[in-house]
């Protein structure tokens, strides 16, 4: 099976589970902390340049759509 948000064009790339829905690729990450910065909640932080969540996630999206990187994946809210 796919893993969420799994774009399927490229190499398989070395992206991680940092929380149960988001997934942080620490190769395309430029430690820009955009977003960071765009979360509403403060779910996320930088640990020693890991991307790390706080467990609050709301999977609202907006730092997947606002990392100009793609290195940051959420999956959607289920209905
Ligand atoms: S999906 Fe929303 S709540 Fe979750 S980490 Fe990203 S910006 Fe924060
Ligand atoms: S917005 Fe993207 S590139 Fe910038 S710190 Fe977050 S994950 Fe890394």
């Amino acid at each position: 099976m796919d893993p969420p948000g799994h774009r399927g064009t490229e190499m398989p790339k070395p992206s991680k589970p940092i929380d149960a829905h988001i997934a942080w690729t620490a190769d395309y990450c430029k430690h820009c902390s955009t977003c960071i910065t765009i979360c509403p909640v403060k779910n996320l932080e930088f640990k020693d340049d890991e991307m790390t969540s706080l467990g609050k996630c709301t999977q609202c999206l907006l730092c997947m759509k606002y990392c100009p990187d793609f290195a940051i994946e959420v999956e959607a809210k289920k209905k």
